[in-house]
């Protein structure tokens, strides 16, 4: 291994690290991997609890998907998606249309999450403009929103780590103060609120309305800010405000689509159907990047003219439409439907919820547990009674992280939120190892912090 990591260091700058952690802590060069685990080149076994990053559903090196890709890279890579179109694309699309909600009857390729959601601002705005609501030129997010990281989605983010430094080069957005559960300043509760919370945003707009083209969201749960859930009646209200105000809904879905909330996009949870729906990750249960834009037909209305009246949206990417990513997708939706996935789930988001509970009152420093069907977080307090959070410095995550992995278990931290996000092949026995594991991770990390 360690020849493989000083040539990896010597070439690679690896995303989201400071290189200088590698120094006392080098990436892990992974040979091969089966199931919800992965094997480095040692032989070392890791459960990827976190799904290599929100992006594998079944599995790695999964047989079906394998052969759907061997199939598809047989028959035909990639070809020009402009005046070209091949089978898996048109399949693909016919079939996403009827799984998401109503209203969603159109779709546009990106080929990752960023660039879907560039795609949802680019057409929001356009739309805005060719339907002579001129004045509708701006964005409104929420707090804590995270995006993606091309200036277009990082402008519509808001977890200061990745998007600080580059504010003066950032589109300017609105922020509205969203819900904040575990803290929330109404005192209410998750399950039972009616999201009183939403009165920021019900302001905001009424203020601002006439400038706004679009409001952009992640549906339920934020997962970057640390695996954030809230009550579908926010989602509700702000579908009837955007109806209100002519304002396009953007549900980004990329990390809670296919399945992750327990039921297929996390929108059905509210009854809910967005004006545009950004889609990655998951499509492709973590093989290919590829991603979707998905919109309703009055969106795309506004769009289609002789060329001549300049109403068409020219925006591409080489690799739109990619075959492979396509068959891909197209194997994942089958998969959905020949091994009944949601309803399986079902069971065994059950079973980590009770794993996880029966251990809580062994972890020290737990300031709530919440868990949203495949989605399961422990966000760790100073200060159990007040929610005081520990300081970003002690890098608490990221040291339970280091020693989870030596126990076998991928589980990477978000600030002080110990999360699981397992692929859906996971089985009972792999559940019980991986909350073990972090219990004892933490324990561990805490019982050393106080013998110092
Ligand atoms: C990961 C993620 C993105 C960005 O997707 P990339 O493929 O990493 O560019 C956007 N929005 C949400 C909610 C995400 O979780």
């Amino acid at each position: 291994m360690k020849e493989l990591q000083e040539k990896d260091l010597k070439y690679i700058w690896h995303p989201c690290s400071q290189m200088k952690d590698y120094e006392k802590f080098p990436p892990i060069v992974i040979e091969k991997g089966k199931g919800v685990y992965l094997e480095d080149v040692d032989g070392n076994r890791y459960l990827d609890a976190v799904s290599s990053w929100w992006v594998n559903l079944f599995g790695h090196a999964n047989e079906r998907i394998n052969q759907a890709l061997f199939n598809q890279s047989n028959t035909l890579e990639h070809v020009i998606f402009a005046n070209f179109s091949h089978k898996a694309a048109i399949e693909l699309c016919e079939r996403i249309v009827e799984k998401t909600p109503d209203r969603l009857n159109k779709v546009f390729f990106g080929d990752n999450g960023s660039s879907a959601v560039e795609i949802a601002l680019k057409l929001s705005f356009q739309y805005h403009q060719q339907i002579g609501q001129t004045k509708k030129t701006k964005f409104v997010n929420i707090s804590d929103a995270y995006h993606g990281e091309t200036i277009g989605a990082l402008s519509m983010g808001d977890v200061d780590l990745y998007s600080k430094v580059y504010k003066p080069i950032l589109i300017d957005s609105e922020k509205v103060e969203g819900p904040d559960c575990f803290r929330c300043k109404f005192g209410k509760n998750r399950d039972t609120c009616n999201a009183e919370c939403f009165t920021f945003m019900e302001e905001k707009i009424k203020e601002i309305h006439e400038e706004v083209t679009a409001i952009i969201i992640e549906p339920l749960v934020q997962c970057a800010a640390g695996m954030k859930i809230y009550s579908p009646r926010y989602l509700v209200k702000l579908r009837d405000l955007c109806d209100k105000y002519d304002i396009n809904l953007i549900a980004d879905e990329i990390a809670v689509g296919f399945g992750r909330t327990g039921k297929m996009f996390a929108c059905e949870h509210a009854g809910i159907s967005p004006d545009i729906m950004c889609l990655s990750k998951g499509l492709t249960a973590g093989y290919m990047p590829l991603s979707l834009v998905l919109m309703s037909d009055k969106m795309y209305d506004a769009f289609y003219d002789d060329y001549n009246t300049m109403k068409a949206f020219l925006h591409s990417h080489s690799y739109s439409g990619n075959p492979l990513g396509c068959s891909v997708a197209i194997e994942t939706l089958n998969i959905f439907e020949d091994d009944d996935v949601i309803n399986k789930n079902l069971g065994k988001s059950d079973y980590l919820r009770r794993k996880v509970e029966s251990v809580l009152d062994q972890i020290p420093f737990v300031g709530e547990y919440r868990q949203i069907g495949m989605i399961g977080a422990i966000e760790l307090v100073k200060d159990k009674d007040t929610r005081e959070p520990f300081d970003s410095e002690l890098r608490v995550g990221y040291n339970i992280y280091q020693k989870a992995l030596k126990k076998g278990v991928l589980l990477r931290a978000l600030g002080n939120v110990i999360y699981f996000m397992p692929p859906y092949v996971i089985n009972e026995s792999e559940i019980d190892l991986m909350v073990e594991v972090a219990k004892d991770s933490i324990i561990e990390y805490f019982e050393e912090q106080y013998i110092k």
